[in-house]
């Protein structure tokens, strides 16, 4: 049924749309702000490549949506979304099983006078033959942690088989040569020598454990600048890590790569990184979508039905550049959100929203290398200039960006008190989680 106040769903709570329920939430209130997540937790999809080395423990990191809630001021919904009326302006939730498939929340259906969709995106596999069926996609954190228990499970089994056979190695394959495969590879390499360093003794990290990097252009970090591409390649080489680059995975087997040309690449367990689309439900709204199901946008982010607007990994955003539209990035959803604050507040008060429009500021990239490394390319004030960063001093800026993100959701006071909780509470558990 619908109320008298004026609804905004905003549907996903990730990167940009928590950060715009909790500046809405704090401003208007429970019975105006309504965040919908098919999880019951939040965390920073940035760090899922932490998850699945198991440097980062999900069950600490991840943050409640109902807390978020209750702290901030929105209504939160668990469900996934399945559709939206836009006639009767109703979206239309399935219902949620527990793991031992009782019903937890039957299907419902919830009313919005504005809607804000914001689900993200996963990785496309491209119609590659076996890439869904034997690849792992770092999509949610619950795909994260399978990847995590299998490679722990690989780790273990390596481990005893070094002590039976002495020839034998572990292969593990990441295709696609994003920042995502750049730094799960780098990390994946850290946690095995902690691995080693807690136990599995028998194996020799460099020698035994074989990362192979696939990337298909013939440099990784293809969408950043050149001087990125070849410090991360050097840092790879330097883990051990095997970079091919030009190649294009063609099959995807239980136990092995294969490119166009039939070459075989061995692998034990297989990451697939290599390009993202939107969730297919979106094209399903009877709303301009482009080819990866992203719907389109216009530059104050509203789709052809001007109550429905649509943020960050799932919107095909126009960007300065003639033809071009914007990225795939963190930092792109993080600006959208506090670009449609002013026009959400605008909406719920009857307001007209303005001529405003989305102008995207490039601050530059920032990929981590493992724990004390990155790399980075920061814009500067002055367009065009540009500053090549790495190291220690390129991690911290990275890790900046996440507490950046916990200060938007959290505050300045909690995120501070829960970094210094992490900081002590580390010095108690193992580097990489082991169970
Ligand atoms: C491993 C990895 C590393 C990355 N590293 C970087 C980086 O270093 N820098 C950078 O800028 N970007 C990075 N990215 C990309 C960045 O994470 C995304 O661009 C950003 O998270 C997009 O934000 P978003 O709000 O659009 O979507 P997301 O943060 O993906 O959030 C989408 C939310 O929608 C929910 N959802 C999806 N479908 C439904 C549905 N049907 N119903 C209800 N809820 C739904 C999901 O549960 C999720 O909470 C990385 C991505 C990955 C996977």
């Amino acid at each position: 049924m619908k109320s008298e106040a004026h609804k905004v769903v905003i549907v996903g709570g990730g990167a940009g749309g928590l950060e715009l329920a909790a500046k809405l939430g704090r401003k208007f209130g429970p019975q105006h702000v309504y965040l919908v997540d098919k999880a019951g937790d939040h965390i920073w999809k940035p760090s899922l490549h932490e998850v699945a080395a198991g440097t980062l423990d999900i069950h600490r990191e991840g943050l409640s949506y109902f807390m978020l809630a209750k702290d901030c001021g929105f209504t939160f919904i668990f469900g996934e979304v399945a559709h939206v009326d836009r006639d009767s302006r109703l979206i239309q939730l399935k219902p949620v099983f527990s793991d031992q498939q009782v019903e937890v929340f039957p299907a419902r259906n919830l009313h919005y006078d504005t809607l804000v969709l914001a689900v993200g995106s996963k990785s496309n596999f491209f119609g590659t033959p076996g890439a869904s069926e034997f690849a792992i996609a770092l999509d949610s954190t619950a795909e994260a942690e399978r990847f995590r228990l299998r490679f722990l499970h690989e780790l273990v089994t390596a481990n005893k088989k070094k002590t039976e056979h002495a020839d034998y190695v572990l292969n593990v394959g990441i295709v696609g040569g994003g920042a995502t495969g750049v730094e799960l590879a780098a990390e994946l390499r850290e946690a095995c020598a902690d691995a080693v360093f807690y136990g599995l003794n028998s194996l020799d990290t460099h020698n035994d454990i074989q990362i192979t990097l696939l990337e298909g252009s013939d440099r990784i970090l293809s969408a950043l600048p050149e001087k990125m591409s070849s410090a991360a390649q050097e840092l790879l080489l330097e883990r051990g890590i095997t970079v091919k680059t030009s190649v294009r995975v063609a099959r995807v087997e239980a136990d092995a790569l294969y490119d166009a040309q039939g070459t075989r690449y061995p692998v034990d367990l297989c990451v697939w990184a290599a390009g993202i689309e939107a969730p297919a439900f979106l094209t399903q709204l009877r709303l301009d979508t482009n080819r990866i199901n992203q719907l389109v946008v216009d530059r104050q982010l509203r789709t052809s039905d001007p109550a429905v607007f649509a943020m960050g990994d799932c919107a095909q955003t126009p960007w300065d550049a003639e033809g071009q539209f914007l990225p795939a990035r963190a930092q792109v959803a993080h600006q959208q959100a506090d670009f449609l604050l002013p026009i959400m507040a605008a909406r719920m008060q009857g307001k007209d929203i303005g001529s405003r429009r989305f102008r995207f500021k490039d601050y530059g990239s920032l990929v981590s290398v493992g724990h004390s490394r990155g790399i980075g390319s920061l814009m500067g004030v002055l367009q065009g200039k540009s500053w090549f960063v790495e190291g220690l001093l390129a991690r911290l800026m990275y890790m900046s960006l996440h507490l950046m993100h916990h200060m938007a959701v959290l505050g300045f006071v909690r995120t501070g008190s829960l970094a210094l909780g992490r900081l002590l509470t580390k010095r108690a558990a193992p580097r990489v989680k082991l169970h």
